[in-house]
């Protein structure tokens, strides 16, 4: 079997791998041709910590395994990041174990992909301006990928804890765009596109904020109890997502769902949209969200493409089990 070490994934794996990687496993779900497992994560009872594992299989790319990991708090007091994954890859024909993949930046990686692949589909052609609510590790990410989707002039954020969003500042610089802090009414009324990226459990963007034509990628909650939008945010937009199941349980979707503001069926897999059996934007009026849970089969599938990639390379490091 092969191991990839995270210190290696950074040289490996660029945003337009991750981007394909993960349109194609979308792609692949709303076919029926990849599935993700039941998810699992629990409390442990020691350190504080939350482990858990999100796994599936995609027939199509073959991709078979899981991510194992979860949240530490006192890593960081420790010099360490406190969200750890790590991806386990199995051979599909034999079921002999085929990879061990360092998770923790292809995590960063298949997050920022997917709430670009919404923006690729889902986003009017002429977005110019990009509202980013959150500032901590993964927005720097999501900043990078989405603005590579659309012809962007101009950055706006806002942050709870403003001090953050410096983050935000420095990627705008880095990829030539002005950057501006706001106040989440000038948010909603100045951006086309919005990515919230936080680990709230109460809304922060109020519905009456959002102003038609906006697409939306709510992309922090994916836990019972998170919460980045107001809930009736979700009767005016059509709303989409990346595995329906989770977004009624612990994505956006699971408060206007459990109010019974709206229904599941009103709520369709962005992958159908990229297969094309489904209608994604109908009108620039429209208001789109895109409930990013993060599921399993986006990680087998970039974590595939960085083994095929560590191989090819010579990176990879061959052990016998
Ligand atoms: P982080 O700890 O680095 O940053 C947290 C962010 O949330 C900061 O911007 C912080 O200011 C903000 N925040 C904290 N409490 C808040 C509150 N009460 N109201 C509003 N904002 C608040 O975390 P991160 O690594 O950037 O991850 C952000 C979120 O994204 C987490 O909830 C994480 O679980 C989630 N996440 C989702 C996926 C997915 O696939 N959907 C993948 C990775 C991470």
């Amino acid at each position: 079997m092969w191991i990839v070490p995270e210190a290696e994934i950074a040289g490996l794996l660029g945003r337009q791998e991750s981007f394909d990687a993960v349109e194609a496993v979308f792609a692949a779900m709303a076919r029926g041709d990849a599935y993700n497992f039941p998810v699992i994560r629990e409390s442990i009872g020691h350190a504080d910590a939350l482990y858990g594992f999100k796994s599936g299989f995609d027939r199509t790319g073959l991709s078979l395994g899981l991510k194992s990991g979860g949240y530490w708090p006192g890593n960081e007091a420790r010099g360490l990041t406190n969200h750890q994954s790590t991806v386990f890859l199995f051979d599909a024909d034999t079921g002999q174990a085929k990879a061990v993949v360092g998770g923790n930046l292809l995590t960063a990686l298949r997050t920022a992909a997917a709430s670009a692949v919404s923006i690729k589909h889902l986003a009017r052609a002429d977005a110019r301006v990009l509202g980013m609510i959150g500032a901590g590790h993964q927005s720097a990410f999501q900043l990078r990928a989405a603005v590579e989707q659309r012809d962007f002039e101009k950055i706006v954020g806002w942050n709870l804890h403003p001090e953050m969003l410096s983050r935000l500042d420095d990627v705008a610089n880095e990829v030539g765009l002005p950057f501006e802090a706001v106040s989440l009414d000038e948010l909603g009324a100045q951006s086309d596109v919005i990515i919230s990226i936080t680990s709230s459990f109460a809304p922060s963007l109020r519905d009456a904020q959002v102003r038609p034509g906006t697409h939306l990628a709510c992309m922090g909650t994916d836990t019972k109890g998170k919460q980045e939008v107001e809930a009736s945010l979700l009767t005016r937009s059509r709303v989409f997502t990346d595995e329906i199941a989770q977004s009624i349980t612990i994505g956006e979707a699971q408060h206007a769902v459990g109010q019974g503001l709206i229904d599941a069926e009103q709520i369709t897999e962005i992958g159908a949209v990229i297969n094309g059996t489904q209608a994604g934007r109908q009108t620039a009026k429209d208001i789109t969200l895109f409930d990013g849970t993060g599921v399993g089969l986006q990680d087998l599938a970039v974590a595939s493409a960085v083994v095929d990639l560590a191989i090819e390379q010579g990176i990879a490091i061959k052990v016998a089990l």
